[in-house]
């Protein structure tokens, strides 16, 4: 299988072929097809399944599809456990964005965050954000999550385990209702069901 028989469109193939990626991974192949369909998707994917690849590019696809909000508010959130997931999962949105015309930034912790609002200022299509420092900019409205369509939680099991499921909470309901969701965990255990059926609507279970 190619990633062409994906649906993808020709400025994430160009993207994918300039990562020198040939074929889909596995997670690819099976997530792709639903998350373009607009489905919500439960995901389980180790980190070196592809699993990154699996959200960024039907995510891209379908905010390329949609409309262009003149003021750039974010469209997409992807919520990480920490920063140097956030910095890794930036790099790859970046990168297959590169013949696209959408706007992708990072937000989190343990830094400054003035440059960080300072860039969220100019508008971003993509966000990617740990949860603390999420809430902790929105609560300083230096952004609105009012036009997000997608939201992505990646590695949710291991943002449980540091304690962000109330964080979590808090930001699903500063979201709008009517959204595709998508959830990546290594693992599936009773909280991470228990979080996923709070917001969840008829998803799709794929795994890697
Ligand atoms: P991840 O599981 O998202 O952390 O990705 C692990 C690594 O696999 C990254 O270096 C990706 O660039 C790479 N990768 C993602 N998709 C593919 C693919 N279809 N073929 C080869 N490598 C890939």
């Amino acid at each position: 299988m190619s990633f062409n028989s994906l649906g993808l469109s020709e400025p994430l193939l160009r993207a994918i072929s300039k990562k020198g990626h040939t074929k889909p991974s596995t997670i690819q192949k099976k997530a792709i097809p639903f998350i373009l369909e607009r489905r919500d998707v439960l995901a389980s994917a180790q980190t070196g399944t592809g699993k990154t690849a699996g959200f960024t590019l039907p995510m891209l696809q379908i905010l390329s599809e949609g409309e262009i909000l003149r003021k750039r508010p974010v469209r997409a959130l992807v919520l990480t456990p920490t920063r140097e997931l956030a910095a890794q999962v930036l790099e790859d949105v970046r990168s297959y964005s590169t013949y696209l015309d959408i706007r992708s930034n990072v937000i989190f912790g343990g830094v400054s965050a003035a440059p960080q609002i300072k860039s969220l200022r100019k508008g971003v299509d993509v966000l990617v954000a740990t949860p603390g420092r999420l809430l902790d900019l929105h609560q300083q409205k230096a952004l609105s999550l009012a036009n997000i369509e997608i939201l992505i939680l990646d590695e949710a099991d291991r943002m449980l385990d540091m304690g962000f499921l109330r964080d979590i909470k808090k930001i699903l309901a500063l979201m709008p209702e009517k959204r595709q969701n998508l959830l990546f965990s290594a693992t599936f255990s009773k909280d991470i069901k228990k979080l996923a059926n709070t917001f969840f609507t008829q998803p799709v279970l794929v795994e890697a």
